[in-house]
């Protein structure tokens, strides 16, 4: 038998047994971003139950006897209720098959993999968390923006700006994240830009600050648009925003001009001294 370079480099990885469900996250798009975990899940499952952000190069990966189950929206179809899904996955395990319950980013960020875990608990079904690149973290990477950098924030805030009921989330304060957040990338905000920028202006934050959105992050779609919170809904639609898209706002925004890898292998020249330039320069110049 031989051994592969890249099966020397493999820690031990649990066994994925018959009867178990393994949540795991895929992370936004680029399939270079999985974890060791999430691959093996995806090579030993029987079946793999995935949701509609899941990149297709992931589920290329998946082993050649998996079955692929699609269980998210699509073509303006309402979507398999929640229930349903759990009560599927829940089957397939008690028939002693390896589910792979598969979900784009982090299963637990806005993914509902809360609500997925505690319906396996209360069947009595073991499960492991494979957590993944959330598209806040991944995106905003890929996007040459970092979530925190001392000069700009030391805390930073992922909000969700659409509530189980389609609407702005009420349960949210955001008076006070407006106060309080220096940063905050806010997921699944396209529908409400212009309610959330209001809320966050009404709550003192400057027009001219820098906000930009990140679409179809890490995949080859990859889009940002850079605005302001003044602007943002009105570049979504002259930019044509559409989702899957994080909407991040802060003057961490300012640091994609020096930092934008992805933008510098195109040829786009950075500039050293992001944060004396630009964007929110008036916001930055006192005292
Ligand atoms: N569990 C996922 C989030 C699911 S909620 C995670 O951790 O990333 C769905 C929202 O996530 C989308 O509306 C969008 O705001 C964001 N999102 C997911 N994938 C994305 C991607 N590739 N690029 C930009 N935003 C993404």
């Amino acid at each position: 038998m031989t051994t592969s370079r890249n099966d020397l480099l493999l820690p031990d990885l649990p066994e994925f047994q018959a009867g178990w469900v393994w949540l795991v996250g895929a992370g936004p798009g680029d399939p270079g971003l999985l974890t060791l975990h999430a691959l093996h899940a995806l090579r030993s499952a029987d079946v793999i139950i995935y949701d509609a952000l899941v990149d297709e190069r992931i589920l290329r990966l998946a082993g050649n006897m998996a079955e692929l189950v699609y269980a998210g929206k699509r073509g303006g179809k309402p979507s398999p209720k929640q229930p349903d899904i759990s009560n599927r996955i829940i089957r397939l395990a008690q028939a002693g098959k390896r589910v792979c319950r598969l979900k784009g980013g982090d299963p637990f960020v806005f993914g509902r993999g809360g609500e997925e875990a505690l319906a396996l608990v209360r069947a009595g079904i073991p499960f492991r968390l494979v957590p993944g690149v959330t598209a806040g973290i991944g995106g905003l990477a890929y996007a040459g923006i970092p979530a925190t950098h001392r000069d700009t924030n030391s805390a930073i805030t992922f909000v969700t700006g659409h509530s189980a009921s389609g609407e702005v989330p009420d349960c949210i304060d955001w008076d006070s994240l407006a106060k309080g957040s220096p940063a905050l990338v806010i997921y699944m905000a396209i529908k409400h830009a212009e309610r959330i920028a209001a809320k966050l202006m009404a709550g003192g934050r400057s027009p001219d600050e820098p906000a930009a959105f990140v679409g179809s992050a890490t995949t080859e779609h990859q889009r940002v648009v850079e605005t302001t919170l003044g602007r943002a809904a009105i570049d979504v639609i002259e930019q044509s925003v559409t989702a899957p898209s994080i909407f991040v706002v802060g003057n961490i925004v300012r640091l994609r001009s020096a930092l934008d890898w992805l933008g510098a292998i195109d040829g786009r020249v950075l500039n050293p001294d992001p944060l004396n330039e630009g964007y929110g320069r008036n916001n930055t110049e006192t005292g």
